[in-house]
């Protein structure tokens, strides 16, 4: 039995262990290893990259993997324990908690830490570092009862740092020793643009500052000195001065460690003992330590292959960044700075719109060496493309950074060469990408799936999906998203006519834009379309044979053909007299009661011909329909909020009953979700909705597109500190948009998932107006505000719509074939084997 060990559980780490176990799995006859991977931190390995969404979320949020997955790979993991010594003549490791482990492979992936300069005071309380789960508990807990923070770097993640100050609540500072911000990524230029835009977030920044001491302030907790600057007080400060590779252990055991830091490797990974790997930020390859996730996981999948023999070379990487700061687009590729002889430069700056663009040229013009851009990212693929492929630039390369057309000079898939890399994060190649559509996967999610494109930072989800729709349409596999054979259009494109051309029913609209007859997709889309638009009855005669089932007959059918009540309980706040009316219906006509997800409750059990009595009922003591059969708004969930809860700073009820009662009825391409929260505890699960609105001390967080079902998704945070009218604006455009684009049964989640741009695309649409449709986004808004009838109510007055709920056409008997039994004090269909023994009974009877 061979045995390896990985020391940290970092991001490098983990990926280490998933290629070794699967390199394990691909070989035949491999003598059997025993894994033990040792991680010092409290959690199994996380999404570090993403650490600043902690904030907003729990750490289940983050996780790249769990003590399970683990333990089911055959793994022996061991978290929250350091190792301490490394013994190379007997190929041991001991731990801080006294175990021992015999290796005769060993991994190092031990990341690095945080630099903190030795400014006198800095070992002091409420001074913290910027890396792992439990720093950024500390900063919030020492949030409370701030009021200014500071963080010392301006580099990347100082940026991303002050940012988390500011969503704290913080006046928020950051003190940079260089004369400009990310002095690595972003030229001169672009750095002084990026300070002004960083400035108007009501971040302040200090560049050229030097600090010279931390000590006890006189308004906040220390006040911090500089050299030939002014003092500033501040509550908190957050070290953000670079990194540094944690090689002790490896300087104890005598692996050859640079002088300036770092773990040496050659090209597999190996350092100077052939047993031991380095990997990750603690690894120094060529004289250069890789502060990046992606760099990382190619040494992972080397040394991961050399250990079985497998040819592998880590060649290098690529360190081109995209990022978005403060909500600031920043792009920085190659040779941003112009350091290759004869470089020749293009630069363009825009005042008004605030954005800038460099582009770094070979000498005789036909390579793109570098770019920088800050303020407007949409020119990074291509120009990514353009510099990693080595392709031939234009005659006149500026063009690529000029704003001659209205979007940027995209570089189609088809150009690309098959070595491009289309995902930097998971090495993903054009070359794979073909393998995959040549295997079988007909969608950018299957190939996801299949070869872990995407499935990183995300960046390069457009280009995926080109890749892979320019590959099936080579395939001569039409990539459509046409709704059906009847209608050549997709669900977006039909809601624009029937908007435009104000078409009422299905009949006109197939005569005028589709063909045949309609089937089962196209029937109840365009009626859930023309619902949406128009919102006229969906049992009017001209629409009722569009509809599902359930529309049909206003209630949900359950598995013994009876149907479902449920009445609209807006927010879940309910008076006794309410609860007194339900509880009365439901014995008079023997219903099952339960209480829903979705804080209402749910009357099981009624036949079609009850439906009505039962309605009438409800709607004579002030119910309407809750609308659970629709593809449409549902509940609102809400917590007790700041009436009752001690810890609530917000009225979530008030809130939730107001967006239930305005938004109920509508109708949209799936069923859609709300949740109010009083307060960040979040007991109303809001991040788990379609809209979720959290309580701040300032107003509401909004969150959008969250769902749970079947492949959940967490919710993602819109905008912040909103008051309650444009909280209300912005929900109404989110929504109205999702019904305008939305495919066909289609959640938000999904909607979001591929939209274009994403979620910085749907604030950009929603937030600054960027398609100028807002103002007609809220005109259709308020139509269907303006015209919402409860169906129920409307229908128990109409003869016509009524005869529909008969069980037999001719009348209005019941259906003998429903049959009860008790169980736990109330009715439940009664099983096929229950069914067969009470007609024998009674037969015998
Ligand atoms: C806020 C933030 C934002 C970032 N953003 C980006 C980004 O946008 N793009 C990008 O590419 N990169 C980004 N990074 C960098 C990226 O997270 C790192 O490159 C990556 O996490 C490095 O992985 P690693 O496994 O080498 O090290 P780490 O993730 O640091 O993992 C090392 C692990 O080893 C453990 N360990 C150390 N010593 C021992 C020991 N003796 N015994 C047991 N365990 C030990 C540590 O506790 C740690 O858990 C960001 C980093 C941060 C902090
Ligand atoms: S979310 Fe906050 S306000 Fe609402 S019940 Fe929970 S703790 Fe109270
Ligand atoms: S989770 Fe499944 S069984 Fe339960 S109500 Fe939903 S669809 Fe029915």
């Amino acid at each position: 039995m061979n045995r390896l060990v990985v020391v940290g559980n970092g991001m490098v780490g983990h990926h280490f262990v998933i290629q070794f176990m699967q390199n394990l799995k691909a070989q035949k006859n491999a003598a059997d290893w025993q894994v033990t991977v040792i991680g010092e931190e409290h959690y199994p390995a996380y999404d570090r990259v993403h650490l600043s969404e902690y904030f907003d979320n729990d750490a289940d949020h983050l996780a790249l993997t769990s003590a399970e997955e683990y333990d089911q790979l055959g793994i022996h993991f061991i978290m929250g324990d350091a190792v301490t010594g490394i013994n190379r003549k007997t190929q041991q490791v001991t731990t801080a908690s006294g175990q021992s482990f015999n290796y005769d492979k060993l991994v190092l992936g031990t990341g690095s830490y945080p630099f903190v300069p030795p400014v006198p005071g800095h070992e002091q309380e409420h001074c913290f570092v910027y890396r792992t789960l439990d720093d950024l508990d500390a900063i919030r807990n020492s949030a409370q009862g701030a009021k200014t923070g500071v963080v010392i770097g301006g580099g990347l993640l100082g940026l991303e740092a002050a940012n988390a100050l500011k969503q704290l609540g913080l006046e928020a500072h950051v003190i940079e020793f260089a004369p400009r911000l990310m002095p690595v990524q972003v030229d001169e230029d672009g750095g002084e643009l990026l300070k002004r835009l960083i400035e108007e977030t009501d971040v302040q920044v200090h560049t050229g500052y030097a600090t010279t001491l931390i000590e006890a302030g006189e308004s906040s907790r220390y006040r911090m000195t500089f050299k030939d600057h002014d003092p500033l007080e501040t509550d908190m400060v957050v070290f953000s001065a670079g990194i540094r590779p944690r090689d002790q252990l490896a300087r104890e055991c005598g692996l050859d460690v640079h002088e300036r830091g770092g773990v040496i490797i050659n090209d597999q990974c190996q350092t100077s003992d052939e047993n031991i790997y380095a990997i990750g930020e603690v690894a120094l390859w060529q004289n250069k330590i890789y502060g990046l996730v992606a760099p990382g996981y190619r040494m992972a999948e080397t040394a991961a292959s050399d250990i079985f023999s497998i040819e592998a070379n880590f060649t290098g990487a690529d360190m081109s960044t995209k990022l978005k700061l403060l909500g600031i687009d920043v792009g920085s590729i190659g040779d941003a700075h112009a350091q290759t002889e004869g470089a020749e430069i293009y630069q363009y700056y825009d005042g008004t719109k605030k954005t800038y663009r460099k582009m770094v040229v070979s000498a005789d013009g036909k390579k793109l060496l570098g770019a920088v851009l800050v303020g407007d990212n949409s020119y990074y693929d291509t120009l990514l493309q353009y510099s990693l492929n080595a392709i031939e630039l234009p005659a006149e390369p500026q063009s690529l950074i000029l704003p001659s057309t209205d979007s940027a000079p995209a570089l189609g898939a088809d150009m690309l060469p098959d070595t491009a890399t289309i995902c930097s994060c998971l090495n993903v190649t054009k070359g794979d990408v073909i393998a995959a559509v040549d295997n079988g996967c007909c969608t950018a999610a299957d190939v996801s799936d299949c070869t872990g494109a995407g499935s990183g930072c995300g960046g390069c989800a457009q280009l995926l999906k080109d890749t892979v729709n320019a590959e099936l349409a080579k395939r001569g596999v039409e990539v459509n998203n046409h709704l059906c054979e009847h209608f050549s259009y997709s669900r977006e494109e039909l809601t624009h006519i029937i908007l435009t051309k104000q078409i009422k029913t299905y009949a006109q609209l197939l005569a005028e834009h589709g063909q045949g007859l309609g089937c089962e997709i196209c029937k109840p889309t365009v009626g859930g379309i023309l619902a949406a638009t128009w919102n006229e009855h969906v049992l009017n005669e001209e629409h009722v044979s569009l509809q599902d089932t359930n529309d049909t007959f206003l209630a949900n059918m359950q598995k013994d053909g009876t149907y479902s009540v449920v009445p609209r309980i807006a927010g879940g706040e309910i008076t006794p007299d309410a609860l007194i009316k339900i509880g009365e219906v439901a014995k008079e006509f023997k219903l099952y009661t339960k209480i829903t997800g979705g804080q209402r409750i749910d009357l099981f059990g009624a036949q079609l011909h009850q439906l009505p009595l039962i309605w009438q009922q409800l709607v004579d003591a002030g119910f309407e329909t809750g609308q659970a059969y629709g593809k449409s708004v549902r509940t609102v969930k809400s917590c007790v909020g700041s009436t009752w809860c001690r810890y609530g700073v917000q009225d979530s009820v008030g809130m939730a009953i107001h967006i239930e009662d305005r938004y109920k009825g509508i109708r949209a391409p799936h069923k859609v979700k709300f949740a109010v929260s009083g307060c960040t505890r979040e007991c109303a699960e809001a991040q788990s909705k379609d809209f979720g609105v959290i309580a701040t001390e300032n107003g509401w967080n909004l969150y959008v597109c969250g769902n749970g079902g079947m492949k959940p998704r967490h919710a993602d945070l819109f905008a912040t500190d909103l008051d309650d009218d444009t909280l209300i604006k912005y929900i109404d455009r989110i929504f109205m948009f999702y019904i305008r684009t939305g495919e066909r049964l289609q959640r938000t989640a999904r909607w979001l998932e591929n939209l274009e741009g994403g979620l910085d695309y749907l604030k950009s649409v929603v937030i600054d107006d960027h398609l100028g449709i807002n103002a007609d986004l809220e005109v259709q808004m308020e139509r269907l505000l303006n015209t919402f009838q409860c169906e129920w109510a409307t229908t128990l007055r109409d003869e016509e719509k009524l005869k529909r709920f008969r069980t037999f056409v001719n009348a209005a008997d019941s259906d003998d074939n429903i049959v009860f039994v008790q169980e736990r004090g109330q009715i439940r269909p009664a099983r096929t084997d229950e069914k067969e023994q009470l007609i024998a009974v009674s037969n015998a009877g």
